[in-house]
């Protein structure tokens, strides 16, 4: 028999009657005959109240107890779903993570999965038992238990559609596919039948939350088929495919933005070897990840300002670090701003054409926005702006690069 995935995001999970609806889904798919794996994340807007409980206690807490709290969201949904999935007469079990086990690295937060012994949940599922997954979650290298990073419910589906051999894995949410930018803020956006795994990767680590980025890591590594559809309407979604599969390329695919983003700036910072190290080290040690980097030689020629682009929920731990390491750093001044937005174009067709940078630049340039750093790769070009021209941005982009609908 086929084993398929199938994973029901926050929304699609949020209220007791969209549980059942699951289930309902569920259950036909266990009637065509597929032994099935689901995975779930949390009801939505739990796990934003138990991230916000933990930073009330204090932001920076112990990642070790984050996750022994926001892990708890999953718990109920798989227990809530296995109830339903027996109101409709199908047997199924819950399983944490702890107990398939997904086992991970020891990054706390942000954990990253190591193996999957499906062992016993691949028995149980070959006697008809539907496995109910919680998403999001895993046991560390100290038995502790572990979170993925948010959004890592997708990953949680991913990685175990690769551990069982299922024929596909298909991530439900609240948006009937992929679309050329989120939909919720540009109207004219175009819905996807197909993305390749590289855009989509490039896609997803630039801000579109719609597939969490190891996810799409994973599935390009392991070659699984991954739909994203809607829990609400039934109709194919989009697939995420190889590169030889699609036949007509666009230049660019996608438009999309993160407002996880805060900037640093380090000014006069003493201009000799290793100082970038210097500040860096200690950043990485704190797991802090450093995204874009710009480097000005000041005037004197002994001193330079640089400054960074981090993730947003890293700011607090950034600016402790760097205060606490000022003195062996050597820098006079700290300037700090989260309100800044990182918009990037993505397409496979950037490898072929040349003059996306300078048509991205001439529209932001057109509508008065302001560039505060640039970065580019083989396939995307991204900007750092100010958050409140993001919306301005994203559209005035789809538009230049022929996105909207007709
Ligand atoms: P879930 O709770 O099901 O995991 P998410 O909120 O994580 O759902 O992801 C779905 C959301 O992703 C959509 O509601 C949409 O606003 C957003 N999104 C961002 N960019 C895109 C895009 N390019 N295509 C589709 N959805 C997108
Ligand atoms: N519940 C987790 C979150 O909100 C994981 C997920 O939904 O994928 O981030
Ligand atoms: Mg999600």
């Amino acid at each position: 028999m086929a084993r398929l995935v199938m994973k029901f995001g926050g929304t699609s999970v949020g209220t007791i009657e969209r549980i059942k609806n699951v289930a309902r889904k569920v259950k036909r798919e266990v009637e065509a005959g597929n032994e099935v794996a689901v995975v779930v994340s949390a009801m939505s807007g739990e796990t934003n109240k138990l991230v916000d409980f933990c930073n009330q206690i204090s932001p920076l807490h112990d990642q070790r107890e984050y996750d022994a709290v926001v892990a708890t969201g999953e718990q109920v949904t798989t227990g809530l779903l296995a109830m339903a999935l027996h109101a409709e007469g199908v047997k199924a079990r819950s399983w944490q993570g702890w107990q398939v086990p997904i086992n991970t690295d020891g990054a706390h937060g942000k954990a990253r999965i190591m193996s999957i012994d499906t062992t016993a949940m691949a028995a149980d599922m070959a006697a008809g038992t539907v496995a109910v997954v919680a998403g999001f979650q895993g046991v560390g290298p100290n038995r502790r238990l572990s979170t993925l990073g948010r959004g890592g419910s997708d990953t949680s589906a991913v990685a175990l559609a690769a551990a069982l051999g299922a024929r596909q894995c298909d991530i439900y949410t609240d948006v009937d596919g992929v679309y050329t930018a989120d939909p919720r803020i540009v109207t004219a956006a175009r819905k996807l039948d197909k993305i390749t795994y590289e855009e989509m990767l490039e896609l997803a680590s630039l801000g579109a939350k719609v597939l969490q980025t190891r996810s799409v890591e994973m599935a390009m590594n392991h070659r699984v088929r991954v739909q994203v559809l809607s829990s609400l309407v039934d109709k194919p979604g989009t697939m995420v495919v190889d590169e030889e599969e699609i036949v007509e390329k666009q230049i660019v695919s996608g438009v999309t933005y993160s407002s996880d983003e805060a900037k640093i700036t380090l000014l006069r910072v003493a201009d000799r070897p290793g100082v970038a190290a210097a500040i860096f080290g200690p950043l990485a040690e704190a797991g802090v990840n450093v995204d874009m980097i710009i480097q000005n030689i000041a005037e004197d020629g002994r001193h330079t300002d640089l400054t960074f682009t981090i993730g947003r929920a890293d700011y607090e731990r950034a600016l402790d670090v760097l205060t606490r390491e000022k003195a062996s750093i050597g820098f006079e001044k700290m300037l700090h701003d989260k309100n800044v937005v990182k918009v990037s174009v993505v397409g496979v067709g950037m490898r072929s054409h040349t003059g996306v940078a300078r048509r991205m630049f001439q529209t932001l340039a057109e509508k008065n926005i302001n560039i505060q750093a640039i970065t580019t790769s083989e396939i995307k070009v991204s900007v750092l702006i100010g958050a409140d021209y993001t919306e301005l941005a994203v559209r005035s982009l789809h538009s230049a690069f022929d996105l909207d609908a007709a």
